[in-house]
């Protein structure tokens, strides 16, 4: 067992893709560093702002178990969802918002990517 794995709350279930969590990113963790990308483009990053703004209050709400320490800031609450749905979340903003930026987001952050299914959520 690496020293990652031990890090996650066994058991913490993504409430996307219900796969276990094993590398745990906090969505403002990740949602910053997309944010930081677009400003190295020229990018505008209002409408990023907004949907990320959006997409981060579906967790305040949420009564589930927490997925382990944040690989990045350390942070320990973090909401269940995995890195893979995560990078599908904000790859779904892309396709929709910013078509011409999908491919090289893909290209930057994808680690695995899993089709989003927002109603999750709801
Ligand atoms: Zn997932
Ligand atoms: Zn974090």
């Amino acid at each position: 067992m690496s020293l990652l794995e031990k890090k996650t709350v066994h058991g913490a279930m993504c409430i996307n893709c219900r796969e276990e969590i094993s590398n745990p990113i906090c969505p403002n963790c990740f949602i910053d560093r997309v944010k930081k990308w677009l400003e190295f483009q020229n990018e505008e990053t209002n409408s990023f702002e907004k949907f990320s703004n959006k997409f981060l209050q579906k967790f305040s709400n949420l009564k589930v178990k927490e997925a382990g320490v944040c690989l990045f800031c350390k942070g320990e609450h973090i909401p269940p969802i995995c890195s893979f749905c995560l990078i599908g979340v904000i790859g779904y903003f892309f396709e929709k918002e910013k078509p011409e930026l999908l491919k090289p987001f893909l290209r930057i952050f994808n680690y695995g990517f899993k089709e989003y299914r927002e109603r999750a959520f709801l």
